[in-house]
């Protein structure tokens, strides 16, 4: 198995972990602006998704990526099964070389694409989309302008999913079950929003426990004597 593939497949399990924990707090979510089922779809599909990531031979991240994606398609229901499992399905050929910086970037945008397509929500709608949007936009230029390491981009894109999430509180939902409750959703926190919160975290975990990023010495430092092997590329 790659280094890669079993990241990624340790992902797919944190990700399933998460989500069982958080079951009831996506379900109260969704029971004030929806209709109670975004923990137990979530919860379902994403211990499946891990269930068969975990069965896979020699696996490569295009796959298992594109796996869990068909797993959660298959699994959960509603609006998000779609949107997740679709969405994940479709970018998953972004990491067809791999997990780089670069690659990490074209999948994240993909996603977020195949998201828009489908759900058809803007940033203000109240949805996903209001997490994902500001996640993306910063991940991307943590990576291409400000040169940051990709778990520390991570970190910035979970930063911003946070403060999405905020967002979504004083929004009138316009787009799925909770556009039904017109004013009424206002002052209520996102379901889906909060998932895609939890699944970012868990990425930045695994992110930061497998990609170890290269010891970097002070610029003005005496260059002492490096041993072989640590600087890196990049
Ligand atoms: P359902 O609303 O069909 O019961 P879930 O409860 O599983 O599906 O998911 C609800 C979440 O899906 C919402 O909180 C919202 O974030 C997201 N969602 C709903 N409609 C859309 C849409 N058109 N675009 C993006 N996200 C959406
Ligand atoms: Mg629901």
């Amino acid at each position: 198995m790659s280094d890669e593939g079993a990241a990624v497949v340790a992902a797919v399990a944190a990700v399933a972990d998460r989500i069982e924990a958080e079951r009831s707090h996506l379900t109260d979510l969704d029971s004030a602006i929806g209709d109670a089922d975004h923990g137990g779809n979530m919860a379902r599909g994403w211990a499946a998704a891990a269930e068969a990531v975990a069965e896979m031979q020699d696996p490569e991240p295009e796959a298992v990526v594109k796996t869990a994606g068909k797993t959660l398609l298959s699994e959960v229901g509603g609006a998000s099964g779609p949107l997740y499992g679709g969405s994940l399905a479709f970018a998953s050929p972004t990491l067809a070389d791999g997990v780089t910086a670069e690659t990490a970037v074209d999948f994240a945008e993909t996603y977020l694409e195949k998201v828009q397509d489908r759900g058809d929500a803007r940033v203000g709608d109240k949805t996903m989309v209001d997490a994902l949007v500001p996640a993306v936009h910063t991940f991307k230029k943590s990576v291409e302008v400000d040169d940051l390491t990709p778990v520390e981009a991570l970190a910035k894109a979970v930063a911003a999913a946070e403060r999405g999430v905020d967002f979504t509180v004083p929004l009138r939902a316009s787009k799925g079950r909770a556009s039904y409750l017109g004013w009424r959703s206002v002052g209520h926190q996102d379901p889906g929003a909060t998932s895609t919160l939890y699944i970012m975290e868990e990425l930045l975990a695994v992110a930061t426990e497998h990609l170890d990023a290269p010891e970097q010495l002070p610029e003005d430092a005496e260059s002492p004597t490096v041993p072989d092997g640590e600087v890196t590329e990049d």
